[in-house]
């Protein structure tokens, strides 16, 4: 069934576990993980940036999404991930996505509390979720190998801040992740994740979980997190799926290398969906 993601997480947050967030691309790579989340009793969200609409519509896709998740046994979240600005949060809120993310991490925290807010009060008007993002997590290797890293690390009192003008129903920090594929080894301030964790009243979100590692990963749901976003992880899975198809059959059919990335996105989300603790709790 769909639901706001705010019930999801704040479950998660009494049962001390994180729920996962998978982007997805087109309706193969949606019913790859809901299939998943189906088989493993497991909550899930279902995000879709705006931009991953450019294939077949954001508003055919989000429709897609939601008439795969509406009939299922267990509950789905429908996030906009990174919304950018207020038109892009009501553009979704009418294509009927259950949670929005507005990304204005990189503004001045002034502004960033007086954008939010606004889509908060839009959103909750109509029962929708709001993420929002204080610090900012950056981007990793990109395709170039060149590091493109302004990560700015969350700072506890403007955390709090956030919240309380905003109100937000979970919050994105900057803890050490970054998004995409990391250059060296990626490390996480466990000491900031508990003073926030422990200052901040809503659901806590990490960003670029992709790449992280396992033991850092559930180390982040130990020290608080509730819900990890995983986006690269499965598109590289996918496409070294297709490589190794075409390898081993050149004369593979269009409709069987969007299987194996089908595949791809089923596996890598059920791994997530274990190591978070989700599993069992639909
Ligand atoms: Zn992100």
């Amino acid at each position: 069934m769909l639901v706001p993601m705010k019930g999801l997480l704040d479950t998660a947050q009494q049962g001390g576990y994180a729920v996962g967030s998978f982007d997805v691309v087109n309706l193969e790579t949606c019913r790859a993980v809901l299939d998943q989340a189906v088989e493993l009793r497991s909550p899930v969200i279902i995000a879709i940036p705006e931009h991953f609409g450019a294939l077949c519509g954001f508003e055919e896709l989000v429709a897609g999404v939601s008439r795969l998740a509406a009939p299922l046994p267990i509950p789905v979240a429908t996030l906009l991930d990174h919304g950018r600005t207020y038109e892009s949060c009501l553009r979704a809120l009418r294509a009927g996505l259950t949670s929005v993310m507005l990304d204005c991490s990189v503004l001045p925290l002034a502004e960033n509390i007086a954008n939010v807010r606004e889509v908060v009060k839009a959103a909750h008007a109509l029962g929708v979720s709001v993420e929002g993002e204080v610090g900012h997590v950056g981007r990793g290797i990109v395709a170039s190998e060149e590091a493109l890293d302004h990560t700015r690390f969350t700072e506890v009192g403007e955390a709090v801040e956030f919240v309380r003008a905003t109100g937000v129903d979970a919050l994105a920090v900057a803890v050490g992740t970054a998004h995409g594929l990391y250059k060296g080894e990626p490390k996480i301030e466990f000491e900031l994740l508990d003073r926030l964790t422990a200052a901040v009243p809503v659901p806590l979100v990490l960003h670029g979980g992709s790449s992280t590692g396992d033991e850092r990963l559930r180390g982040a749901v130990e020290h608080g997190i509730r819900k990890v976003n995983i986006f690269t992880d499965m598109s590289v899975q996918a496409v070294a799926n297709m490589q190794q198809l075409l390898a081993e059959e050149p004369r593979a059919t269009v409709l069987n290398l969007f299987g194996v990335s089908k595949q791809a996105f089923a596996d890598v989300s059920g791994h997530y969906m274990h190591l978070f603790g989700s599993v069992g709790r639909a």
